[in-house]
């Protein structure tokens, strides 16, 4: 199936937007310092269809920080670069159940290997970015990304900074994992590139062209340009479907019933497999550090659109 027509999918954005406005739960992430600077009123979406046809409703084109959302993006750069197999052999691939920056996942794991969706597991997948230096490999990162967007994107230099000074415990996890055998390049030049690439600037527009390329088997809607191997393709929206939402994921699965992923700026990007992407931008978090907004609107459009993966018709 497709997504309803073009004034429906409209309209219920629109629906969508007005409906959850008002909500004032959740606060502002604050541990980086620079995301504190962030409106809690700040909200807007945007659906993009397989065809390249977005529709979008509020802030759908205010920047703000990917974060997180980098995590499912780099894990495909990652697989398409060394293959899916070998991915999952040295990063892992099931839920851990646990907070996204949980240093016990990494000790109750069998292996220490983890979900690319929580920090240990993303920064494992960081440091498997081919390149022959730091610039080589943050080219590989940038690119990659913008290939997703169909657009240069560019890193938000205060929101890096911020968080670069304030990562310690990022360095832990890489550091541990590295002691277990599991990271692939020097740890500090890991959560650097990590760092960085969860400071890359998008608007929910953005993560609507980046989630309906994962919905399209890896081609992106807008530039026509294949940018994962749709076998590696499944495997990203598989794993998204393990641990995307950390550990309210099987709270999402049982709601919303599609892959999605959520950073801690407020952004939350879902795949309708073979139909489109979603992107929203809502700074205030719940307590597992997703944007509350961005979860209700999902679950209204996943419900209005008929997109829930375990529907039968
Ligand atoms: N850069 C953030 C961190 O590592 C990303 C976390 C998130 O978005 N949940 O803490």
């Amino acid at each position: 199936g497709h997504l309803p027509e073009p004034d429906a999918v409209a309209g219920l954005v629109q629906a969508a937007w007005e409906r959850y406005r008002p909500v004032t739960e959740g606060m502002v992430a604050d541990y980086i310092p620079a995301l504190a600077a962030a409106s809690p009123d700040w909200f807007g979406l945007c659906v993009a269809g397989i065809n390249g046809a977005t529709h979008a409703a509020g802030e759908a084109d205010r920047p703000f920080s990917i974060q997180s959302i980098s995590k499912p993006f780099v894990f495909a750069l990652v697989c398409q670069a060394l293959g899916g197999g070998r991915a999952r052999e040295s990063i892992g691939v099931n839920a851990t159940g646990l907070a996204f920056n949980s240093v016990m996942a990494i000790e109750l794991n069998a292996g220490h290997t983890m979900n690319p969706m929580v920090n240990a597991g993303a920064i494992a997948t960081t440091s498997l970015v081919p390149g022959r230096s730091h610039a080589e490999k943050w080219r590989f990162l940038l690119d990659g990304l913008s290939s997703f967007a169909g657009r240069s994107l560019a890193m938000d230099e205060e929101v890096y900074a911020s968080e670069a000074a304030t990562n310690q415990r990022n360095q832990g996890i890489a550091r541990l994992l590295h002691g277990y055998g599991r990271m692939y390049c020097d740890p500090d030049e890991a959560t650097d590139l990590y760092t960085r690439q969860c400071a890359v600037s998008v608007t929910a527009r953005d993560l609507a062209v980046m989630g309906a390329t994962l919905a399209d088997g890896g081609v992106n809607p807008v530039t026509r340009e294949r940018v994962l191997d749709a076998d590696r393709c499944r495997r990203v929206l598989a794993v998204m479907a393990t641990a995307g939402l950390y550990e309210q994921s099987g709270d999402w699965l049982y709601e919303i019933g599609l892959p999605g992923k959520s950073g801690v700026a407020g952004g939350i990007v879902t795949i309708a497999p073979g139909k489109g992407g979603l992107g929203i931008f809502s700074p205030p978090l719940d307590e597992a550090g997703n944007s509350v907004r961005g979860q209700l609107a999902t679950r209204f459009l996943s419900e209005r659109l008929g997109l829930n993966l375990f529907a039968s018709a």
